[in-house]
């Protein structure tokens, strides 16, 4: 099976338990939205996808295989992260770039993926700037680039857009979801901003205390609430 799969995931740090058996499974090719109030084990689950946090129990699939005991480069996963994780001393090009060079891709081949990651991304006149000389809103989308350069199958992003003043953060929603649209690869995507989910997802998993509340369309969650707290959450009337 394509796309991923997460079966009866666990996370405990020390005695403390903070995911408590999450089943989700995202098709190939959808734009999924975790979503939930600060704490709830968002970045803890996509951690665990990206492999950057050890599994406590369950099996996680991409692409039908399990990657558990995988190292995170070997994942076929991207991750965007929410302060960008850009390094301060290299160019955006150079930032975009180093990835495939760690891997061992060739000049000729570095410089022709991020060329079109820079066309994608409106980024090509800024590509010799560094960071400091980047808007918040350029510096995400060279941290977009970084992921879209290694052409992985599935991108994680982690509340990419709340650095971002609210103008900004309604047109990056625009631009990425033009992005899925143009690449159709798998999104994982988390926010806490309810708004967000709703205008961005195919899919919506809502989550409260490490547990899953109720996975839905927009349309789904917005008209049939399992209960209260996702009726609340999401702003619907219950
Ligand atoms: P969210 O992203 O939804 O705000 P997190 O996944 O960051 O939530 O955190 C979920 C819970 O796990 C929180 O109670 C948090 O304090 C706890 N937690 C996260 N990371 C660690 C860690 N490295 N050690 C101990 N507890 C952690
Ligand atoms: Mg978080």
């Amino acid at each position: 099976m394509s796309g991923l799969s997460i079966g009866n995931v666990k996370k405990s740090f020390g005695a403390v338990d903070v995911i408590h058996g999450v089943d989700v499974e995202i098709a190939d090719g959808e734009f999924a939205i975790l979503v939930g109030p600060s704490g709830c084990g968002k970045s803890t689950l996509l951690r665990m996808i990206a492999g950057l946090e050890d599994i406590t129990g369950g099996q996680i699939r991409i692409n039908g295989r399990v990657v558990n005991d995988l190292q995170p480069k070997d994942r076929d996963i991207a991750m965007v992260f929410q302060n960008y994780a850009l390094y301060s001393q290299m160019t955006a090009s150079q930032n975009m770039g180093f990835a495939l060079e760690l891997a061992g891709a060739k000049r000729p081949e570095i410089d022709k993926k991020v060329g079109e990651a820079a066309a994608i991304l409106g980024l090509q006149p800024l590509l010799d700037r560094k960071p400091a000389q980047l808007s918040g809103g350029q510096r995400q989308r060279v941290a977009m680039g970084r992921a879209i350069v290694r052409d992985p199958k599935v991108f994680l992003f982690d509340e990419p857009l709340s650095n971002l003043d609210a103008k900004l953060r309604v047109k990056m929603r625009a631009e990425i979801k033009a992005l899925h649209q143009r690449l159709k690869t798998t999104i994982v995507y988390v926010t806490h901003d309810q708004i967000e989910a709703m205008t961005m997802a195919d899919k919506i998993v809502v989550l409260h205390g490490g547990r899953v509340e109720q996975i839905g369309s927009p349309l789904e969650l917005y008209d049939k609430p399992r209960n209260i707290f996702v009726a609340g959450f999401l702003g619907s009337p219950a």
